[in-house]
């Protein structure tokens, strides 16, 4: 009996361990809904473990990231920088790569070979990923780096390309060496958003030179320091992807399909970001207030953007000012007076922290049916 007893516990103890091994879902993960033909995948492809200058072993960040809902991560250590060198010698710059994909291998989320490309201005720092072997991208000229990274299809993005201590104004400077590159074809993409940092004039550039859209946390210390305990999410780069693999992601970032969110920060160009923000808010019941002419319209916000809304239609609201916000996963009861009694309306709204360009904020409509 005491034998059974013992098996009995040490079944239970071992499912609850198998329970925790299988569930890394954090209390608050990452939500952003697909938009009408593309799946969103909620990427972070620039990350830092040990193998450079971050302060955690590989497989934490893949444990973040799960914690986090994400479906697509890449550690991109510094090629160049290698501070631990003498604690963990290096010989092949894949490691962290193999590390993770152990880490990972029971789970969907998707981990992306990349490496960071590091040097000082004008060159400054770039992301190659899908890379197929690290080691071959050590060169001694940048111009190699990026000529390496192409012949193996590696997808490129500039890295925080306003950072202060390479532009002390605070602003990108393409230089002759980038122009190259994209005319190259050998840089595709630019962070607009680097850890808690956005700069419109990245924004700009993406657009003057049609660069993918990128966000990403640079992560070096833990993404609960930086990020969860200081009430945010980590920054991400949302991509409309065909389908959820490897080569979709790959296809979608070459084809500059991507929105950089960061809390109540959303960037991207109108024809992803208004479709996004669009699904985001969920019309849940419109109704009028009883004997009056006031709509009473219930509004759910299903992204883990807080997203700030200004009224852009003719008529006013019955109890908040044009300006509120819905928070991240949180509802809003908007009441709009219409004047007479219709039977559907646009709700039209500007939201102002979801921008297309600098200084243009995207309009979204929603066709309202009342009950
Ligand atoms: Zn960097
Ligand atoms: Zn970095």
């Amino acid at each position: 009996m005491k034998k059974l007893y013992s098996f009995c516990v040490l079944v239970l103890i071992n499912i609850s361990l198998n329970a925790q091994v299988h569930s890394h879902g954090g209390a608050n993960p990452i939500e952003y809904p697909d938009i009408p033909g593309y799946k969103t995948l909620k990427a972070d492809l620039h990350i830092h473990s040990v193998f450079s200058d971050g302060n955690v072993w590989p497989t934490i960040r893949v444990q973040e990231a799960l914690r986090d809902g994400l479906d697509a991560i890449s550690l991109t250590e510094h090629l160049e920088y290698q501070p631990h060198k003498d604690d963990i010698p290096h010989p092949d710059r894949n490691r962290a790569y193999h590390l993770a994909i152990e880490e990972g291998k029971a789970h969907e989320l998707l981990i992306i070979p990349g490496s960071e490309i590091t040097r000082s201005e004008p060159v400054g720092h770039s992301n190659a990923v899908f890379i197929s072997d690290a080691n071959a991208l050590l060169e001694k000229e940048a111009a190699a780096n990026f000529a390496a990274a192409k012949k193996q299809n590696a997808f490129v993005f500039w890295n925080h390309p306003a950072w202060y201590a390479q532009n002390p104004k605070g602003n990108p400077i393409l230089s002759d060496f980038q122009k190259e590159r994209i005319k190259r074809g050998e840089l595709h993409g630019i962070e607009v958003i680097n850890s808690v940092d956005y700069a419109q004039e990245s924004l700009a550039l993406a657009l003057e030179q049609n660069l993918t859209i990128m966000g990403t946390s640079d992560i070096h210390g833990l993404i609960t320091w930086d990020y969860t305990e200081k009430g945010r999410h980590r920054p991400v780069t949302l991509v409309f992807a065909r389908d959820k693999s490897v080569e979709s992601l790959r296809e979608a970032l070459f084809a500059g399909r991507t929105v950089a969110a960061y809390n109540s920060l959303l960037i991207g160009k109108s024809e992803f970001l208004d479709p996004l923000i669009k699904a985001s808010i969920r019309i849940e019941k419109a109704a009028y207030i009883p004997k009056t002419q006031v709509l009473q319209i219930d509004l759910k916000n299903i992204s883990s953007c807080n997203l700030l809304f200004e009224n852009q239609m003719p008529w006013s609201f019955y109890s908040s000012s044009p300006i509120f916000e819905i928070p991240a996963g949180g509802t809003y009861t908007l009441k709009v007076k219409t004047l007479e009694i219709k039977e559907q309306i646009g709700l039209r709204l500007k939201a102002l922290k979801a921008f297309s360009a600098p200084g243009q904020q995207a309009v979204i409509e929603w066709e309202v049916e009342v009950e």
